[in-house]
């Protein structure tokens, strides 16, 4: 049962840079209580900190690729093994094939199975145009131009296609991300179990 503090609930929430899968993790993390996870947080935070993972993650970022799946993975595992049960809302992970593997793995182990993947889909004239908006807004060094061109490929490359296996694994809810913050919000609310 959705909101059960004693069921585990696995959310994940996909999409291309600038489809606000931020804005709406929020949201969503505070409406479902679980707990949010989002990577590039997490990789910024380490990068502000200046650890290990942050030094060798930076130029990474910064460029707009991806950053290794076995530090991205070792990441999320110490999180999810920190909770019990694992309530989560993961939003920018999986991005790879491989990631998405991982975490099915995790998943078995900490006996958590996928509650739904929500994919927020936007046209990519839109996507643009938000993005270097954000980086107007929010000076994220990694919102320039050719960056954001970059992370869009990446994205159509190797993360897009993860939609189709949770398709078919039966868990994939698209939603329209064009209209208002909170109209967004409801369509997800609307589709999620
Ligand atoms: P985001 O805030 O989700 O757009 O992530 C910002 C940047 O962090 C990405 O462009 C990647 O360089 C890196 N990153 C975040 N999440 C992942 C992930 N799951 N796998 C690999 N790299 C990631």
């Amino acid at each position: 049962m959705p909101g059960d503090t004693n069921t585990s609930e696995v959310l994940l929430l996909m999409g291309p840079p600038g489809a606000g899968k931020g804005t709406q993790a929020e949201k969503l993390a505070r409406a479902r209580g679980v707990r949010k996870l989002s990577t590039g947080d997490m990789l910024r935070a380490h990068v502000r900190e200046g650890t290990e993972l942050g030094r060798r993650a930076a130029s990474i970022m910064e460029a707009g690729e991806l950053v290794p799946d076995e530090l991205i993975v070792a990441m999320v595992r110490s999180e999810l093994q920190s909770m019990d049960p694992v309530r989560v809302l993961l939003d920018g992970f999986p991005r790879t094939p491989g990631q998405a593997e991982a975490l099915d793995a995790l998943l078995a182990e900490f006996e958590a199975p996928l509650t739904a993947a929500v994919e927020i889909s936007v046209g990519e004239d839109e996507l643009v145009r938000r993005v270097l908006r954000r980086s107007a807004q929010e000076g994220r060094s990694d919102d320039n131009e050719d960056t954001v061109r970059t992370r869009m490929e990446v994205y159509g490359r190797q993360t897009r296609p993860l939609l189709e296996y949770y398709r078919e694994c039966g868990v994939l809810r698209r939603v329209d991300g064009v209209g208002p913050v909170d109209t967004v919000f409801g369509r997800i609310t609307e589709v999620l179990p």
